[in-house]
Formats: C-alpha cells, structure tokens, sequence
C-alpha cells in the first residue's frame, strides 16, 4: 500500500506539460502563461505629468511662497492624449492635465492645488522640488523588459499586464480534457425517475465542481451498472479524454470489474490501495503507447471520493495546466476538543475552523463516515491527523488544509484609518 506522498509522486511523475494553445486575453484568468511576455513599448511613451497643474522652469519659481508668490504666463493647455504646442520659457508656464507629456523646456510641474488664478497669469505659491510631479518615460514598463515569465499564473494584474502589450491573444497551456464515470447498479442519475430504493449519484457532481474549480468543464459519461459488457463499453467512451475519472467499483468486491475492464483496455494500473482515511481503495493507471489517458478511480463512498479527488486528481490537474503550485494550502491551528482516532493511515479528519483573537481554532465536525456527504458541508477544511496517532489532545498545533473559502470573513479585520 502507498502512502498518500508516494501515490501523488506516481501520479505527478507521469504528468508531462500539455499542449500549448492560444486563447483571447479576455479568457485568459487563472490560465498559466506558455511563453515569455516581453515590453513592446515604453509606458509611459513620454515623461508625462502626474497631476492637474502648471509645467514650468524650477528655477523661475524656486523660493516662491504664499505671501511672495512667483507670477508665470500661461503660454498652452496640455490635455492628455494631445501634444504640446509650444515649449515654455523663462517666466512662463504651461497649464497641464494628469497624463499629458511634459512640454519642452519645462523640468517640473506644480499641482494646481499649490497656485492661484486661472486666466492669463498663474500665481505660484509653494514651490515643491525640483523635478516634482513628473513620470519619467518608461518608468511603467521599458520597450524589451521581460513582463512576465513562462509559467505565470495569469491573476487580474498578469491580465491587465498583457493587455497593455497588446497580446489580443495569450499562449497558454490548454486545459485537459476530464470525463467522469459513476458505476454502481444501486446508483441511480439525477434525471432519473425518483426511487427510493436507489443511491443518488452525487460523486460525479462533486468531482465536476471540483473540477470548474479549475475552470475545468468535464463530461459526464452518466452512470455504469456493474456488468462488463456496459463498463467497457463506458470506460471505451472515456479513452477519449486526456483523463478518465472513475468512481465506485475499484475495491475487491465480487462485482468490482473496473480494474480488469481498464487493463484490457491497455490502461496499466500503478496502483489501487493509498494508506489514507477516507478514501484507501484509490487507485490511478495510465494508458501505454497511443493511448495516453490517466485513469483516477475513486472510492464509492462520497467523501471518500471526494478527499481524493482534493488530494490526488486536482494536483495531477493543475501540473497538467502548467500551473507551479500544485498542492492545496496548509495552515496550523489550535486544536479546540481533543479527538480519537485510529492508527495506521493518514487521515484527513473533516472539521471546522474560527478565528479567535489567539488565531485559528479547529474542532472535529462530528461522526466522520465516510459516506456523510453532509459532514463536508459543514466542514471548513481537513485537519490531517498522522498515521501514527491513535488521538490529538485539546491545545495541540495541527495541519489544516481549507475546504473553501475560509479566507474570507465576517468583519473585515483591520480599522478604517
Ligand atoms: P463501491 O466503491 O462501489 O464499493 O461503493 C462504496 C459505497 O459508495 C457504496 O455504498 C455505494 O453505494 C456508494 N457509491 C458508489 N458510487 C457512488 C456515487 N456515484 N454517488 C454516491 N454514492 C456512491
Ligand atoms: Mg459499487
């Protein structure tokens, strides 16, 4: 049996980057970027004005106060987005807008803030420095500096970056391609007839969310009743994808024909038992020669599945899309209520995390079946408690890794000023 960091070394190892494909800018949030980003212009293109206020020479005004106050002749009216017209001598000054170029002649701007009158002449009353209040060329991007590297994850700032170098269009590394597969003849499909002797198919709805997650639009293959003859002919059908997830039927049970079904499909199976807790019967295989899918197959029971969909399948996705960081999050926290547990494998206990004043507390959601979808409802996030542990007491530091958004709050957490 592995554990959990071998069976994600398998599968990470088997992982080459994927295709390069290129998509508008506009869709490209949260893609990794496939090449280098270079500058293909200087931004500002021309040293230009940081304020509304008068260009001028610091010399004529320097020394300038309320009650000494220097008087220029405005000589133009600068516009950003228009050239200046003439250049500003000795004892003048032109009148310039945030964003318009600096006119020759001119070595600094006073905001208008610090000058009074509005017509033919300007009274300068504060002098501030020399050079003040200009944006020099290039000091926002230089023509040939390397942006962004290969690799970037594209954020709404890479976004914006790339959309000030004119990239229209984005190299990025292409998604790949998911299909999802329930087998059980108990399941029954969400757009089936009600029948309350039947198991609702939620795992292939939690893998799919999972898997937009990641902006990730799987497809579902449906729902394959334990025979052969129809988990072959599924299984076919998902030889089709870059990845095949299959849920149910991979432990050693007497109808539990995954296995088989895949390896005569030419899928070479690297593993099918993880010493984890929920989720031990995981199994991963990966096609051979022409057929490259990999092939996750994911326990029955709901939380199980999910667990290693969270632990196993979304890392190998992520490296899939080039992405650097392939691994949820971890965070330590105090333990509020001490909690059993059982030795010898991992476990990834569901529960629930505040915020106190002395930093994040956790607490065990309650019964942790592994076919309680609810108790992951509740949970925040997965405490990981060693497989050497048999229990965790009160005030201990644990591992935590987040389920959802727990980042986000109540309140906002600082003061207004
Ligand atoms: P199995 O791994 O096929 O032995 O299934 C283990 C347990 O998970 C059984 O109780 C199944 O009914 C349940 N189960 C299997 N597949 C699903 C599914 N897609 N959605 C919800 N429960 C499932
Ligand atoms: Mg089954």
């Amino acid at each position: 049996m592995k554990t959990v960091i071998e069976a994600q070394d398998i599968i990470l190892d088997r992982i080459d980057l994927s295709v390069v494909e290129q998509v508008p800018v506009t869709e490209s949030l949260g893609r990794v970027l496939a090449e280098d980003v270079h500058s293909n212009r200087n931004h500002p293109p021309y040293d230009i004005s940081a304020m509304d206020g008068y260009a001028l020479k610091f010399a004529d005004i320097d020394g300038a106060t309320r009650d000494e106050p220097v008087i220029l002749k405005v000589v133009d009216d600068i516009r950003a987005g228009t050239m200046p017209s003439v250049s500003v001598g000795s004892g003048e000054a032109s009148r310039i807008m945030t964003g318009a170029p600096v006119p020759d002649g001119a070595d600094t701007v006073i905001r208008v803030e610090d000058t009074s009158g509005s017509g033919e002449n300007v009274k300068i009353l504060v002098p501030s420095g020399e050079g003040a209040n200009i944006r020099l060329l290039g000091e926002n991007l230089k023509v040939d500096d390397k942006l962004l590297k290969a690799g970037t994850e594209i954020t709404p700032a890479a976004l914006g970056t790339l959309a000030m170098v004119k990239y229209a269009e984005v190299p990025v590394f292409r998604r790949p391609t998911v299909a999802i597969l329930s087998t059980g003849d108990e399941l029954e499909a969400l757009g089936e007839p009600f029948d309350e002797t039947k198991i609702p198919d939620a795992n292939s709805y939690t893998v799919m969310a999972e898997l937009k997650a990641l902006g990730i639009d799987a497809t579902l293959l449906g729902i394959a009743r334990d025979t052969r003859e129809e988990l072959a002919e599924k299984l076919r059908e998902g030889m089709e994808y870059d990845v095949l997830i299959v849920s149910g039927g991979v432990s050693v049970g007497h109808h539990d024909f995954v296995r088989p079904c895949l390896e005569e499909l030419g899928i070479r199976m690297l593993f099918w038992r993880v010493a984890l807790r929920p989720g031990h019967p995981f199994a991963f295989g990966a096609g051979e020669g022409e057929n490259s899918t990999l092939v996750f197959g994911l326990p029955g029971n709901p939380v199980s599945s999910m667990v290693c969909c969270v632990q196993f399948i979304v890392p190998a996705l992520r490296k899939m899309m080039g992405k650097g960081n392939l691994y949820r999050g971890t965070f330590e926290a105090r333990l509020g209520a001490s909690v059993k547990d059982r030795e010898g494998r991992l476990h990834f206990m569901r529960v629930k995390v505040e915020n106190t004043p002395e930093g994040r507390v956790v607490r065990s959601t309650g019964s942790q079946g592994s076919g309680i979808l609810m108790s992951m409802v509740e949970a925040d996030a997965l405490m990981v408690v060693p497989a050497s542990r048999a229990s965790l007491e009160e005030g201990e530091v644990v591992t935590v890794q987040p389920l959802n958004d727990i980042f986000y709050q109540s309140e906002p957490g600082f003061k207004g000023e």
